[in-house]
């Protein structure tokens, strides 16, 4: 993804008042993250576990989206298949995360579902060497199909929440 800006970033989100856009802590460690290697930015709220941000890239440009852990899906550390990634090789904590979708919708308390890794490790577990069931696979081919999955369902969820912006 294209890299972004602090001010981008607060500038980015639909689904949280402008006032909240300016509170939200920004990701750690900022000025390290390799853009090239994202497919969205994600990342955890310090202070309230259950909170988490991803800003995911857009035809229509980057869109920032506040998420919320389901407890039990916290809680029950079960194996599941992140729905981004869908990394399956790794008994990962994946969360079941909602959003409030954006404008009127949201406001009348409409939401939207996914269940992603809860540290957001989606773009790491895409570009790990593929498992020996693909020998016999170019291992550069797959690791690039999993990259264009990942934007793709990343972009997907993205365009969902913001789909009821009225
Ligand atoms: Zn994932």
């Amino acid at each position: 993804m294209e890299s972004l800006t602090p001010q981008q970033i607060r500038e980015s989100f639909v689904n949280c008042s402008r006032a909240d856009a300016e509170e939200l802590p920004l990701p750690p460690g900022m000025h390290e993250v390799d853009w090239s290697r994202r497919e969205y930015l994600g990342w955890r709220d310090p202070r309230l576990p259950q909170r988490g941000y991803v800003v995911v890239p857009t035809a229509d440009g980057p869109v920032g989206i506040v998420l919320k852990a389901s407890e039990a899906s916290m809680r029950s550390h079960a194996p599941s298949m992140c729905g981004w990634c869908q990394d399956v090789h790794f008994t990962r904590d994946v969360y079941f995360w909602s959003a409030r979708r954006a404008g009127q919708a949201g406001r009348n308390g409409d939401t939207v579902g996914t269940l992603v890794c809860g540290g957001f490790e989606c773009s790491e577990n895409v570009r790990r060497t593929p498992p020996p069931q693909y020998v016999g696979f170019d291992p550069d081919r797959v690791v690039e199909d999993r990259i264009a999955g990942l934007a793709e369902r990343a972009g997907r969820f993205a365009a969902t929440v913001v789909g009821a912006r009225i």
